[in-house]
C-alpha cells in the first residue's frame, strides 16, 4: 500500500471543504483535499447552484407565458415552448464553470487533490479508494493510499432522507434528480413544504406541470414564522400548486401512479402522480466512511462541534452540513475559512451575529437574527416594523408589490437585532441586513443612510423609520 502524509487532510471537496483547504494552503499549511464525486460537492453540483439556475429558467418562462396571455405592458409573446433538454444543459455548463473554477483555485493555491473515496482508519490516518480517472486537476489513485495527518477536517456533508413507506427509485425522486429532468412530469406529487420541495415546486409549476404538495404540518415552510410565509402561501395558490397541509404520506398506490396521502381527520385519499419528490429534510452524511471508529461526540444524527468547529477527538474538525443544522452553503464556507486559520494560529471563535437563510420562492423569503417571536423567546425587550413593498416605487415598476421588510431591535438602545423579508429579489437585501447586524448598526444608523432611489433597498430605511416612529411613506 503507498503511504503519505500532510498537515492537513480534509474529508469532502464541498464548499466547507474546499474553502477550508483553499484559506489552509494561503496560510502555508501543506493541504490535501479527497473528494470522492465532484469537486463543489452537493452545493455546485446537485443543489444550490443547479437550483437557482433551474428556478430561473421557470421564472424566464412563465415570465414569456405571462405575456402571450396578458399584455399590460405591451410585450406581445407567441405560443413559448421550453426546450428542457436544452436547459438542463445551460445548467450543467454553469456547475461545469463553477466546479472547474474549484479545481483550479485548488491547484493555484497548491492543495493536494486526490479523487477517490476516504475511509477513517484512525484520527489521524485515512485510507484511500480509487475512484475515477486521473485528471490535470486530480491525482486518482490505482491502488489504496493510505495518508496520515497532523489535522483530519471532516466536511462529507449531507444526503436527502428517504421516506421508509416510499423509498427512492422509479418515480420517487430526490432533489438531484429533479435537478436533471430527462422530461417534465404532467404531475409531480412534493411530499415537504421546506425550502426544496417548495423551491423546486414552484419551478415545475412554472414549466407547466401540474404540482400537489403534501406537508405534514399545517402550513407551508413551517421553519419561518406565518407572516412571512403568507405572501408565498398566497402566490402558491395564484400558480395553481395544489396544498395537502397537516397531511402524511402513506407509499405509493398498488399501481405506483398515485401518492395515498392521509389527512389530519385520518381520512386517506390517492394524489395521481408521474413523479413523487421526497423533500422532507436531509440527514447528515455519517455512515459509511468509517466515521464511528473514531468514537466522537454525537448531537443526535450530525457529529457535535464547538464553536471552533472541534470535536470531541484532538486535532480531529468537521464543519459544514455534517454538523448538522443550519444546513447552508455560507455557513460552511465560513466555518472552512475559520478552522484553516485556527490550524494556522489564529484566534478565532465561530460565534456570527448574523447567519442569513434564503429560501428562493417566488416570492423570496430572508431571514436574519432574532424574529419578534424568537426575540420573546430569548427574553430580549424588543420593537419592530414592517415596511410594505406595495409602498415602494420599485416594487410597483418590477410589478412585485407582494411583500414586506421588517426590523427587530432592542427596546432600550435600539440595536438592531433582527431582519426578516419576503418579496421579489429579496435575497440581495440580505447583504444589508447581515452587515448591519455584524456592525451593531442602530435603528438610527440605518434610518439615516441615504438609500439610492428607485429600489427596493429603500423599503429597508423605511423599516427602520417606522420602528422610531416617522416612517415618510406610509
Ligand atoms: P457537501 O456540499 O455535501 O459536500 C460534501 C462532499 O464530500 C461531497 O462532494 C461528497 O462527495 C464528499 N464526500 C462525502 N463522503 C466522502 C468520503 N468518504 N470520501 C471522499 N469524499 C466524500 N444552501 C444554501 O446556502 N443556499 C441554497 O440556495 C441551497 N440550495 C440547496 C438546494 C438543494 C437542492 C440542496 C440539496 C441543498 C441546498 N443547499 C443550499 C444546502 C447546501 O448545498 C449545503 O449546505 C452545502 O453544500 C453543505 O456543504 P458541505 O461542504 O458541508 O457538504
Ligand atoms: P426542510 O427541512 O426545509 O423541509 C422539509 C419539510 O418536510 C418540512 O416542512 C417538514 O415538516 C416536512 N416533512 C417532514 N417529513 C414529512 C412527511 N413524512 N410528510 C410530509 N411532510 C414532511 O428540508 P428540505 O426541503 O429537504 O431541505 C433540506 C435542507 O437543505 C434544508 O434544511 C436546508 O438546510 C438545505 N436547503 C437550503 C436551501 C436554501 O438555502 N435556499 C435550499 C434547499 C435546501
Amino acid at each position: 500500500m503507498n503511504t503519505q502524509s500532510t498537515t492537513l487532510l480534509v474529508i469532502g471537496g464541498g464548499p466547507g471543504g474546499y474553502i477550508a483547504a483553499i484559506r489552509a494552503a494561503q496560510l502555508g499549511i501543506a493541504t490535501t483535499l479527497i473528494e470522492g464525486e465532484q469537486l463543489g460537492g452537493t452545493c455546485l453540483n446537485i443543489g444550490c447552484i443547479p437550483s437557482k439556475a433551474l428556478i430561473h429558467a421557470a421564472d424566464e418562462f412563465e415570465k414569456a407565458c405571462h405575456y402571450a396571455a396578458d399584455s399590460a405592458l405591451g410585450i406581445h409573446v407567441q405560443s413559448p415552448r421550453i426546450e428542457l433538454a436544452q436547459t438542463v444543459r445551460w445548467k450543467d455548463g454553469i456547475v461545469t464553470k463553477l466546479t472547474s473554477g474549484v479545481a483550479a483555485l485548488l491547484k493555484k493555491n497548491g492543495v493536494q487533490v486526490i479523487k477517490g473515496w476516504a475511509r477513517i482508519i484512525d484520527g489521524k490516518t485515512v485510507e484511500v479508494q480509487q475512484n475515477g480517472a486521473e485528471s490535470a486537476d486530480a491525482v486518482a489513485v490505482s491502488a489504496p493510499l493510505r495518508i496520515g495527518c497532523q489535522h483530519l477536517l471532516l466536511a462529507t456533508g449531507s444526503q436527502s432522507v428517504a421516506l421508509p413507506n416510499m423509498p427512492f427509485g422509479g418515480p420517487v425522486i430526490s432533489s438531484t434528480e429533479a435537478l436533471s429532468p430527462s422530461s417534465l412530469p404532467r404531475r409531480l406529487v412534493v411530499v415537504g413544504a421546506g425550502y426544496i420541495g417548495l423551491e423546486l415546486g414552484i419551478a415545475y409549476r412554472k414549466l407547466g406541470a401540474e404540482v400537489s404538495v403534501v406537508e405534514a404540518i399545517d402550513r407551508v415552510l413551517p421553519a419561518y414564522d406565518e407572516d412571512l410565509t403568507k405572501p408565498v402561501a398566497a402566490a402558491l395558490q395564484r400558480l395553481g400548486v395544489k396544498l395537502h397541509l397537516g397531511c402524511t404520506v402513506q407509499g405509493l398506490n398498488a399501481n405506483g401512479d398515485a401518492v395515498r396521502v392521509r389527512n389530519a381527520q385520518g381520512e386517506e385519499s390517492e394524489l395521481p402522480a408521474d413523479q413523487v419528490l421526497v423533500a422532507v429534510g436531509r440527514r447528515p452524511r455519517t455512515q459509511g466512511w468509517g466515521l464511528e471508529s473514531l468514537m466522537l461526540d454525537m448531537a443526535g444524527h450530525a457529529v457535535k462541534i464547538d464553536d471552533q468547529c472541534r470535536t470531541s477527538m484532538r486535532d480531529v474538525w468537521a464543519i459544514g452540513d455534517l454538523t448538522g443544522e443550519p444546513m447552508l452553503a455560507h455557513r460552511a464556507m465560513a466555518q472552512g475559512e475559520m478552522v484553516a486559520e485556527i490550524i494556522a494560529g489564529k484566534r478565532r471563535h465561530f460565534l456570527p451575529a448574523a447567519m442569513p437563510a434564503v429560501c428562493f420562492t417566488d416570492p423570496e423569503v430572508v431571514v436574519v437574527g432574532q424574529t419578534p417571536q424568537s426575540a420573546l423567546k430569548a427574553g430580549l425587550d424588543c420593537i419592530h416594523a414592517l415596511f410594505p413593498f406595495a409602498a415602494n416605487g420599485r416594487a410597483m415598476t418590477i410589478e412585485s408589490t407582494d411583500g414586506f421588510v421588517r426590523v427587530v431591535a432592542r427596546r432600550d438602545n435600539h440595536l438592531i437585532v433582527g431582519w426578516q423579508a419576503v418579496g421579489r429579489n429579496v435575497s440581495e437585501l440580505s447583504a444589508a441586513f447581515c452587515h448591519s447586524i455584524e456592525m451593531g448598526a442602530l435603528l438610527e444608523d440605518v434610518a439615516g443612510t441615504i438609500h439610492a432611489h428607485p429600489t427596493l433597498g429603500e423599503a429597508v430605511q423605511e423599516a427602520a423609520l417606522r420602528a422610531l416612529g416617522h416612517a415618510l411613506h406610509v
